[in-house]
């Protein structure tokens, strides 16, 4: 498991430029990297602005692929 998604976002909001946004998978990345390691793609959108809406959309919703107890009802 990774880092919490929180945490990352946080980090990327207060240095929004030291990331950018993977346009395939819309996963943050480190600036440095040269493909986006979750689908290696090498297509990014590094505008600060954007940076920063994706990474407190992804804070704001929690990842369900984890847990899968609750019924529908
Ligand atoms: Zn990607």
């Amino acid at each position: 498991m990774r880092q919490d998604y929180k945490e990352i976002a946080t980090t990327v909001v207060n240095d929004p430029t030291n990331y950018k946004v993977c346009m395939v998978c819309g996963a943050i990345v480190d600036k440095a990297s040269p493909t986006c390691p979750d689908c290696l793609a090498y297509r990014f959108d590094s505008s600060p602005g954007y940076v920063t809406d994706r990474a407190v959309d992804m804070a704001a919703k929690p990842q369900n692929a984890v847990s899968h107890h609750d019924t529908l009802e």
